[in-house]
């Protein structure tokens, strides 16, 4: 029977819990230690501080088998990760000659003498199985308890990932033999949490007992995440597929790719099956449109450009809006996108030009036009739809989910075409 291996991470640092340093190291290993079916019950993270150090120790080995430090354990006296592990596992400290002598010959490399607080990085709990430090001067450490495994580590995410990379994860791949568990995102969009919930509700209540499923909301996208667990992954990887293939039937026209996909990049997809090409003029977006296109490699067969004409006399000069449009409906207004997008259209040689304007906020708005309302349109050359939103979030949201609509409607119409 293969049971289930569980992590807790400790995060050491004050300058963690100071909001100073995010904490990407336990982001890295969570996800690392989740593809090797090693399930992370817990993260901590503390301070430099002798109380609060020793209590999480403890206070992992109590719930978890594998326990992964980081941080604490620089040469000065704030750095208290390696005393404090000796204590934990009582013992002293034994100098290691020959991590020693690498760490001169790397020093004279550079032109450099050790000093006693580099010398120091050579000695280590008398318990540990040091960790080879390739890009600085502070060995890892390997501890080994009553079947526990107490893994300590640099904060610096560099010599972390190195690490992990080069010496941890391929021994665990040798000691644990953990169930596998597979992750399959499905992801949505143009269609509300609630109301996709309200639709799955059926399909989720029967889904086999071996996968969960989680929903996670984003700006105006929904991810679904599959997680399916268990000794045979061929097994598990049919039972995934079968019910991605119904999520399809339920809900297909919301989805727009799995795992990887980004709806820009299924839109290019798109485009290179129909031989269309698309540029973009944005007001209020800014150019994040552009962004979002041009970030995906090979977007140059499809994009052809975007233009971000912010103030109006651009607008009206480089792009061809008519004065009297905006003068007569403003710059935020069904009148103004259409002409943006149909003049982008024609002035950058492409199928199909998309346009935004609207008011981003947080200020910017009159009594009839409040920060949120915003006006995206669709030239296709045959006709140019509009759509008007009211949207409630902060500037960068409201970037965000205008972007995300707009690409869904081209998304919807390419689709149909
Ligand atoms: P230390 O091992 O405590 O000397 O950590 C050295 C440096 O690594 C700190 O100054 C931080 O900038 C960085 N660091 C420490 N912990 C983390 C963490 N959990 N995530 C990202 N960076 C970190
Ligand atoms: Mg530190």
């Amino acid at each position: 029977m293969m049971q289930d291996i569980y992590a807790e991470l400790i995060s050491i640092g004050d300058e963690i819990l100071y909001g100073q340093t995010l904490d990407t190291n336990s982001h890295f290993i969570s996800a690392e230690l989740d593809k090797l079916g090693i399930r992370v019950k817990r993260k901590v993270t503390v301070a430099d501080n002798r109380e609060a150090m020793m209590r999480a120790f403890k206070e992992a080995e109590s719930n978890a088998d594998l326990i992964i430090i980081t941080g604490g354990l620089g040469p000065t006296k704030d750095d208290l990760t390696k005393p404090l592990l000796a204590e934990y596992f009582d013992c002293g400290m034994r100098l290691h000659e020959d991590i020693l002598e690498d760490l001169k010959q790397r020093f004279a490399k550079r032109g450099r003498e050790l000093n006693e607080l580099n010398k120091g990085q050579a000695e280590l709990p008398e318990k540990c199985q040091p960790i080879e430090n390739k890009y600085g001067t502070a060995p890892g450490m390997w501890f080994e308890k009553d079947g526990k495994v107490f893994i300590s580590m640099p904060g610096v995410p560099k010599e972390m990932k190195y690490m992990m990379e080069d010496t941890i994860i391929p021994k665990f791949k040798e000691i644990y033999k953990a169930p596998v568990l597979i992750h399959k995102m499905v992801k949505t969009v143009g269609i509300q949490e609630s109301i996709l919930a309200e639709r799955l509700e059926d399909w989720e209540n029967n889904l086999p007992q071996e996968i969960k499923l989680a929903y996670l909301p984003g700006l105006n996208q929904v991810k679904l995440r599959l997680t399916a667990s268990g000794v045979d992954e061929q097994h598990l990887q049919n039972l995934i597929h079968k019910e991605v293939e119904k999520l399809y039937e339920l809900i297909g026209k919301y989805i727009y790719g799995t795992d990887d996909t980004n709806l820009p990049a299924k839109i290019g997809e798109l485009l290179k099956e129909k031989a269309l090409t698309i540029a973009c003029a944005e007001s209020c977006t800014g150019g994040y449109i552009a962004h979002l296109f041009t970030s995906n490699a090979g977007s140059s067969e499809y994009y052809r450009g975007g233009i971000n004409p912010y103030h109006n006399d651009l607008k009206i000069n480089i792009l061809g809006v008519k004065k009297e449009t905006i003068e007569q409906h403003g710059a935020v207004s069904k009148e103004t996108v259409i002409e943006m997008a149909e003049r982008v259209r024609e002035l950058f040689g492409a199928d199909i030009g998309i346009s935004t304007s609207g008011i981003a906020g947080p200020g910017g708005a009159t009594k009839e036009k409040p920060v949120g309302t915003t006006w995206v349109a669709l030239a296709d050359g045959m006709n140019t739809q509009t759509k008007l939103y009211h949207f409630q979030f902060d500037r960068q949201s409201n970037i965000e989910i205008t972007s995300n609509s707009l690409l869904n409607l081209v998304r919807q119409t390419l689709s149909s075409k």
